[in-house]
C-alpha cells in the first residue's frame, strides 16, 4: 500500500461518501474505520494487506463466500445477450421466468407466486402493501394495521422502518407510516392480546423473523411459529415471515420457517437469494393470497420497481442457488454450525462471563454477563471491546448492545471448513480472554 493513497481515499471518504448506519462525526474525525479491497471465500484483506476471518458474511449476505467467478460469468453472459428488460406490463424475460420457478419449487409449502424487488426493506414495504390490497380486494378495507414486533429489524423505506421495533432506527424521524402495532417478541399470548386490544377486524397482517437478527438474534421457543399460525388463522390474520436474514441455508436449512414446519402466507427475502453478488429480493405469496389477486382485481398491480426482476441478477442468483444445491452447502452450514456451537460451549466452559449461546446453522450468538447466575450485565458493554480485539487478530464478527444485549454475533459464509471454524475459534478465544483479563486486572 502506498501512503499517499490511503490518505487520499481517506480524506476523499470524508468528503464525499456518506456511510449508512454509521456516525458521520466519528467518520469526520477518524476516518473509515476500515477500507476493504480483496475478498476470497471467507477471507477479506484490507488496504494494509492485512486479513480476516469473515466471520458475519458482510451483512449476513454473502452465503457461498466471496469471488466467485461462476458468478461473474452468469452476469457476463447476461450482460452480453441482453443486460436489462423490465418486468412492468407483463413484459418477460427467461432469467425471471426461471428464477421465479425455481423460488417456488424449494420454498415451503406453497409460496409459489414471487413479486421481485431490489433488497429486504423493498420486499417488506411490498409484502405490507399486498397485503393491505388483499384485504381491500375481499371487502375488508379496515383491515389495514400490520403488527410487528419489538426488536424486530424489517429494513429502513418508510414501512419497513415502521414495522422494525429496535427504537433506535425510528430516531431518524418523526414521521414513522400509520398503522403499525408493535406486540411483545416470542410469545404466542401476546400476539393474541394485541389482536384483541386492536380489534381482529382492523388487522391485515403480522410478521415475524423467524429468528430475530440485527434485534439480538433470539430463536424462538420450537412451539412458538405453529402457535402463531394457528392464531393467524384463528383471526384471519395474515402471516408473514421474512426470511431476509435466515433464508438459503443460513440456518441449516433451506428456509427457516422448515425447522418448524409452519408455512406462511407471504414470506420476503433478499441477501442469501444472489449471495450479495446482485441486489435482488422479492416476495413469496401463497395460493390463498395470489388466488384473492388473480380473481377480485381487474386493473393492473399498480406497484413495481425498475429493478423489479433484474436480469442479471435473475441469472446471478440461479447460479448461486445452483451452487448451494450442488456443492451441498445447506449441510455444510449445519454441520459446521455444530462446531461453532461446540466451540462456544468450551468457551463458556473457561470463561464464567460467557452464557446464553443460541444457534442453528451457521447463525449463531453467545452475550456476556457480570454474574451469568444472577443474570447481571456488566457496567459497561464487553462485547464491542471483544469485536475490537477480533478484528485487531484478524477476525470479523459482530455486536449487538440494544438495551440489556451484550452479545456477540456470527454468521459466517456457508462455505466455511472445519479448520477456518477452528481458526475463528481461535482467534475469539485470545480476544475474550484478552478483554476478561483487563476487567480482571483493572
Ligand atoms: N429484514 C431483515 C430481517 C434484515 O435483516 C434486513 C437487513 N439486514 C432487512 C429486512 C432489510 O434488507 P435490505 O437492507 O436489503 O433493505
Amino acid at each position: 500500500m502506498n501512503a499517499n493513497h490511503y490518505s487520499e481515499l481517506v480524506e476523499l471518504d470524508k468528503k464525499h461518501f456518506v456511510h449508512p448506519t454509521s456516525s458521520i462525526k466519528q467518520q469526520q474525525e477518524f476516518g473509515p474505520a476500515y477500507i476493504f479491497t480483496e475478498a476470497k471465500g471467507v477471507m477479506v484483506k484490507d488496504i494494509e494487506g492485512k486479513e480476516y476471518i469473515e466471520g458475519m458474511s458482510s451483512l449476513w449476505n454473502v452465503n457461498i463466500g466471496y469471488g466467485r467467478e461462476e458468478l461473474g460469468e452468469a452476469a457476463m453472459e447476461q450482460i452480453k445477450t441482453m443486460s436489462f428488460s423490465n418486468a412492468f406490463y407483463t413484459f418477460s424475460h427467461e432469467p425471471g421466468i426461471r428464477l421465479a420457478e425455481k423460488l417456488a419449487s424449494i420454498s415451503p409449502g406453497d409460496l409459489n407466486h414471487i413479486f421481485f424487488t431490489s433488497g429486504g426493506s423493498e420486499s417488506n414495504d411490498t409484502a405490507f402493501k399486498l397485503a393491505r390490497h388483499y384485504w381491500i380486494l375481499k371487502g375488508e378495507p379496515n383491515r389495514k394495521k400490520i403488527i410487528a414486533r419489538k426488536q424486530a429489524y424489517h429494513g429502513v423505506a418508510t414501512g419497513s422502518t415502521s414495522a422494525t421495533g429496535i427504537k433506535q432506527f425510528h430516531t431518524m424521524t418523526n414521521s414513522l407510516a400509520p398503522d403499525f402495532v408493535h406486540t411483545e417478541a416470542l410469545s404466542v399470548d401476546a400476539l393474541r392480546d394485541t389482536i384483541e386490544a386492536e380489534g381482529p377486524s382492523t388487522i391485515a397482517a403480522f410478521i415475524a423473523e423467524p429468528v430475530m437478527g440485527a434485534g439480538g438474534l433470539f430463536y424462538p421457543p420450537e412451539d412458538y411459529f405453529a402457535g402463531i399460525r394457528n392464531v393467524c388463522d384463528e383471526y384471519g390474520i395474515l402471516f408473514i415471515t421474512d426470511e431476509v436474514i435466515t433464508g438459503f441455508g443460513r440456518t441449516g436449512s433451506l428456509f427457516c420457517m422448515d425447522h418448524y414446519g409452519v408455512v406462511p402466507d407471504m414470506m420476503t427475502f433478499a441477501k442469501g437469494v444472489t449471495s450479495g453478488y446482485f441486489p435482488l429480493g422479492g416476495v413469496m405469496m401463497s395460493e390463498k393470497v395470489f388466488s384473492v389477486l388473480k380473481d377480485k382485481s381487474d386493473g393492473p398491480l399498480f406497484h413495481g420497481f425498475t429493478y423489479s426482476g433484474h436480469p442479471v441478477g435473475c441469472a446471478v442468483a440461479l447460479k448461486n442457488l445452483e451452487i448451494i444445491e450442488k456443492e451441498q452447502l445447506v449441510q455444510n452450514a449445519k454441520e459446521r454450525g455444530e462446531e461453532l456451537l461446540a466451540g462456544f460451549k468450551q468457551i463458556e466452559e473457561e470463561f464464567e462471563h460467557i452464557a446464553d449461546i443460541r444457534g442453528k446453522g451457521l447463525l449463531a450468538a453467545f452475550d456476556l454477563f457480570m454474574d451469568r447466575d444472577q443474570k447481571t450485565r456488566f457496567p459497561e458493554k464487553m462485547a464491542p471491546k471483544i469485536m475490537d480485539e477480533a478484528m485487531k487478530r484478524g477476525l470479523i464478527c459482530r455486536n449487538i448492545t440494544y438495551g440489556e444485549s451484550d452479545t456477540v454475533v456470527f454468521s459466517p459464509p456457508l462455505v466455511i471448513s472445519s479448520e477456518e471454524i477452528s481458526r475463528l475459534l481461535m482467534i475469539l478465544r485470545e480476544s475474550i480472554q484478552v478483554v476478561l483479563n483487563k476487567i480482571v486486572v483493572g
